[in-house]
């Protein structure tokens, strides 16, 4: 890069070529006015930028410099030509409001150059049917950065430019009114926009503005929080590493859950006698009592000790919120382990992706994905498997849709329909359940038409002679036969993805909650290794993690047999310098799984739960068994931000503080970066957060764990996991999210994992088998019920239905089924049936949906009304006990 000198404002200063004249100014603390700039993203449509150079107007946002250029920013010229511009953006301008006009820079600007702001008129025709966006046509001035944000940046595709000459406008699927267009909702044109057309509709200014990581999805957004008398009253994206600045639906919309007055903000105990169980309605004083503090705490701390006496410390089982931050899960792990004697302790990864980070972990080395979600920019094909990510993961969809935009060829699995396929060159709509079968067929084609990489394979890999053996059933004929998908097609996606590199794989639950669901990520795995597909940019394996920080619970070692930074237990070395590092014994056994743990409850084996953040009634499969297993407990804890189906067995509840809001420390995305969340308000009433409880329980227990501060457990987190090595606080304060491994102050974190190679040495290849379906229970049984998610709602919804505007945009408690299956089977849209599982049966409301193929229903787990999980037989995957989620079958009963 050449370096050059120009004169900014009189003063020398240096740069490098290519740099734009508004981002040195910027570096160099000079403000220059703007409206329609865009980071990342050329516009230069509103002029308002222009500067002075060597005696010429130009705009700074798209002029770049070069050697000896003299800039000036507020030249007589430079301002005299802004306020020319101003005058003309200020006709024909006028606000709804006050608010409006706060939110408003041309107004600004108009004072900033002593013109007259725009007027506010407050019979104003605006477009206010999106529940809580509302468009104000009279205060556009046609900068364009809405349709920017929403079909470049987002690639949402709903604002575009509509009408010609006078009649030129923005509008929402070329002219519908905003709430009944395709809109979903992630507020981006509302971060954008920068005269207050577009705003929320309940916008007041803030107090202050804090930064943090937002509370739903794996990926780990910045959001932005304004607060006023200590309640949060808006969000906006901010420019962290991952999102820069776009947020989705939940980030946007779903802070409200905060405010809520139902959140929990007394310790409670359950009154002697009642028994334990749904609420039913009952007044929550009925059932339990308000406690301080150090009642609550001792007495759990004394049932701890009776327990331990009587049956041991097998008898006691942990489950721990992935939600909360990484020191208070580690503080979790540790006050299990040391303070209370038990390693069955476990975090919600069992239900969800342990497949993918046992498949990753054995055959590379880290069970984690291998690349940043940016590098999707620079895959040359990009294949999506078991993932509905417009709705799940939408910030990661907008960089793959752009991909796409830019040619990279988009390939979708998956056996439903989803939105991401508009933009796929290929969907291949395949049978559920037989990913197996086509992904080993891609592979053996690729062997056979020799594109694969021998040198990668002979230099890095292990298993591979065994493996190609294996996979000699996986011909293009039995995969069409198994799959459903036409060899053609199979064909040409496996000569994409060998050929068309670098290439890139996505998944989330679709591939991993099967019974096979680590053969399943194996196969995924063995066609990046095929092709040597690892280690580079724009290449990788991407399991998407759903929840905040359910990587961070794993990466801090919060699973059986897993020390933190996946370090083993059982291993003699790893024990004595964990034992002298947190001077205590550590348990002598290998615990068990959450969904182990809930069946031992059932049994009568484990006497005592602790869980924190987890709603497992609703979260784990087969509700009725969960709900057997916690009624049978001796002592239920439940530590949570408000009373979730699950606390309402507990004996005593404990109120949290919320992680991403109330609290300090860290989350760690799917992407491996460990970023900062912040203290944004104080927690409500006496809620306290996780760390401080289960630091308080372990001085109770007679073991001082030493955390006075989350800063605290970081620097114990870096002491004894290698990966987090130069990890601190101060450190992410400074330089912002960081990927581990971080080993040490010099690192700058791994963005691309086996770069350098394998840390076991060679990578292996790993044989993966398939089994074909049960005929009789097809028969029985014959749609396969996908459980997913739906864009607005989150997990239970604990949170999401707190938040009224999330509330009003969600879909409801339906099954959405084919309109042929629906005829055949003599039902109507909106009629009530009975699923039936060999799980259990729940009533469901049947709505009619193209995009479900015959034989395939689809419904998510967020609604109460629909339990959905009682559905789900009690199955698991033998090596990582997750949950066989997708492989539920059911059969319709009309209700008469
Ligand atoms: Fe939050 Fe995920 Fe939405 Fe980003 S994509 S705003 S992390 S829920």
């Amino acid at each position: 890069m050449d370096m050059v000198k120009v004169i900014l404002n009189g003063k020398e200063v240096e740069t490098f070529e290519g740099e734009t004249i508004l981002n040195l100014a910027r570096r160099y603390g000079v403000e220059i006015p703007t409206l329609c700039y865009y980071e990342g993203f050329v516009n230069g449509s509103c002029r308002i930028c222009v500067v002075e150079v060597n005696g010429r107007l130009i705009p700074s946002c798209i002029t770049k410099v070069s050697d000896g250029m003299r800039i000036e920013t507020e030249s007589a010229r430079a301002t005299e030509a802004r306020k020319t511009l101003l005058r003309l953006l200020l006709k024909n301008h006028n606000h709804r409001s006050k608010e409006e006009q706060m939110r408003c820079r041309i107004c600004d600007y108009a004072v900033k150059y002593g013109l007259e702001p725009a007027p506010v008129i407050s019979d104003t025709k605006v477009d206010d049917t999106h529940p809580a966006i509302i468009f104000n046509p009279s205060a556009c001035v046609m900068c364009r950065k809405c349709v920017i944000a929403c079909s470049i940046d987002q690639s949402n595709d709903v604002i575009a430019v509509i009408g010609r000459g006078s009649g030129t406008r923005v509008g929402f699927d070329l002219d519908a009114p905003m709430g009944v267009s395709s809109c979903v909702s992630c507020g981006a044109c509302v971060d954008a926009c920068p005269t207050g057309a577009l705003m929320e509709k309940d916008w007041v200014p803030a107090n202050k503005v804090i930064e943090t990581t937002c509370p739903y999805c794996g990926t780990g957004c910045q959001v932005e929080y304004g607060i006023r008398d200590g309640r949060v009253i808006w969000a906006r994206g901010s420019y962290g590493h991952v999102n820069e600045g776009k947020l989705c639906v939940k980030g946007k919309f779903g802070y409200q859950y905060v405010n809520s007055p139902e959140r929990l903000t007394k310790p409670l105990i359950r009154k002697p006698g009642v028994p334990k169980g749904p609420l039913n309605g009952r007044p929550i004083h009925e059932v339990f009592r308000e406690a301080t503090w150090e009642e609550a705490l001792d007495i759990i701390a004394s049932k701890i000790r009776e327990i331990l006496g009587k049956y041991g410390s097998t008898a006691i089982g942990g489950i721990m919120s992935d939600r909360s931050t990484n020191e208070s899960i580690y503080a979790f792990q540790k006050f299990m382990r040391c303070a209370v004697g038990t390693d069955s302790i476990d975090q919600s990864a069992t239900l969800c992706h342990e497949p993918s980070a046992w498949s990753l972990a054995t055959q590379l080395g880290y069970g984690a994905a291998t690349n940043p979600i940016r590098d999707a920019l620079n895959s040359r094909t990009i294949i999506v498997v078991g993932s509905n990510m417009n709705e799940t993961h939408p910030v990661i969809a907008a960089y793959v849709k752009r991909a796409a935009k830019q040619g990279a060829h988009l390939i979708v699995v998956n056996p439903i329909h989803t939105e991401l396929a508009r933009y796929a060159e290929y969907e291949l709509l395949l049978r559920p359940g037989t990913d197996v079968v086509l992904f080993s067929a891609m592979a053996k084609y690729i062997i056979d038409m020799g594109w694969y990489d021998r040198e990668f394979i002979s230099k890095h890999t292990e298993g591979f002679e065994d493996w190609i053996r294996s996979l000699d059933v996986f011909t293009l004929d039995f995969a069409e036969e198994v799959t459903g998908v036409p060899k053609e097609a199979i064909r040409e996606v496996a000569r994409l993805y060998a050929l068309e590199r670098p290439s890139m794989i996505m998944w989330t639950l679709g591939i991993t909650e099967h019974e096979n669901g680590t053969e399943n990520v194996s196969a995924l795995i063995n066609l990046a290794l095929l092709t040597g597909n690892v280690g580079k940019p724009g290449a990788g394996l991407m399991p998407l993690r759903g929840q905040n920080n359910v990587q961070g619970g794993a990466d801090v070692g919060c699973a059986p047999g897993r020390l933190p930074g996946y370090q083993p237990l059982m291993d003699p070395a790893v024990r004595r310098r964990f034992e002298d590092a947190w001077r205590c014994r550590l348990p002598s056994f290998v615990g068990f799984r959450s969904t182990e743990v809930i069946d031992m409850a059932r049994r009568g084996l484990i006497k005592m739960l602790y869980i924190v953040g987890e709603n497992s009634i609703r979260s784990h499969p087969d509700s009725k068994a969960v709900a057997e297993a916690l009624s049978k407990l001796e002592f239920l804890v439940v530590q949570d931000i408000f009373l979730t189906e699950t606390a309402e067995y507990a004996d005593v509840v404990l109120p949290a503080a919320s992680a991403a809001l109330e609290d300090y420390g860290t989350f760690t995305n799917t992407e491996r970066r460990l970023q900062l969340t912040r203290k944004v308000v104080d927690p409500p009433g006496d809620a306290r957060p996780d760390w401080w409880v289960f630091t308080e329980l372990a001085r109770r227990l007679g073991y001082d764990m030493g955390f006075r501060s989350s800063s605290d457990i970081m620097r114990d987190i870096a002491r004894v996991a290698p990966i987090f090595g130069g990890l601190s606080h101060e450190r992410l304060e400074r330089e912002g999210g960081l990927q581990w491994p971080v080993s040490s102050e010099s690192s700058s974190g791994t963005p691309i994992l086996y770069a350098d190679g394998f840390p076991r040495g060679r990578a292996r290849f790993r044989v993966v088998g398939w089994r074909d379906f049960d005929v009789v229970m097809e028969r029985l049984y014959p749609y396969s019920l996908i459980i997913g998610r739906e864009r607005a709602q989150y997990h239970t919804a604990t949170m999401t239905s707190r938040s009224p505007i999330l509330k009003v945009i969600w879909r409801g408690p339906v099954v959405e089924m084919n309109p042929e299956d629906m005829r055949t089977e003599g039902i109507e849209d909106g009629d009530v049936v009975k699923l039936v599982s060999p799980a259990g049966e729940v009533p469901a409301r049947v709505r009619a949906s193209s995009r479900v193929p015959r034989g395939v229903l689809f419904t998510t787990f967020h609604y109460p009304e629909l339990l959905a999980n009682a559905l789900v037989p009690a199955v698991l995957n033998p090596i990582t006990k997750t949950p066989a989620y997708k492989d539920t079958w059911v059969r319709i009963e009309k209700i008469k």
